[in-house]
């Protein structure tokens, strides 16, 4: 109670950056703290002062790799992409792989760069997730090649 009664502000909703505060978080000393989840999907805690300073505007981890996540496939930063995650809002639970009913095929695709490619359609619900396994592996390479500027991540050539 004693916390919220002070007048404080209340950042949470508010965008800095690649950060987006979700709820205030213990203080860290003296300075007023927030949760904070990045563009990349992780999420960090920062102070009012960083935040508004612009000193910290992303979670610093996807930065320090290099990848800007201004980039994303299927509206997700490559980063989550390594990390296999699947959107919850997807019916097969593999992203970019959809049960077309009225043809009875998989639909596999791919958003790259705001862009949909269709990679066919497929009887088997594993083709599907082969084919977009397969688009993943090559855009997330063009990827990095075009934005994995972290100098040492150069040692990888062409398959
Ligand atoms: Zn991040």
């Amino acid at each position: 109670m004693e916390a919220y009664s002070r007048k404080k502000l209340n950042l949470t909703g508010q965008r800095f950056g690649r950060l987006t505060v979700i709820e205030p978080a213990p203080n860290m000393g003296k300075r007023t703290a927030w949760r904070c989840r990045c563009d990349c999907g992780r999420e960090t805690v920062v102070t009012t002062g960083r935040l508004r300073s612009g000193k910290t505007a992303s979670c610093g981890q996807c930065v320090e790799r290099g990848l800007s996540c201004l980039t994303y496939i299927d509206g997700t930063c490559v980063e989550m992409l390594e990390a296999k995650t699947v959107r919850r809002n997807n019916t097969s639970g593999v992203p970019g792989v959809d049960w077309r009913a009225s043809k009875g095929m998989w639909r596999a695709s791919i958003c790259f760069k705001g862009r949909r490619q269709y990679l066919g359609s497929f009887a088997r619900f594993e083709d599907a997730v082969e084919a977009r396994k397969r688009a993943e592996e090559n855009l997330h390479d063009q990827f990095l090649a075009e934005f994995g500027r972290n100098g040492s991540g150069k040692g990888k050539g062409p398959a």
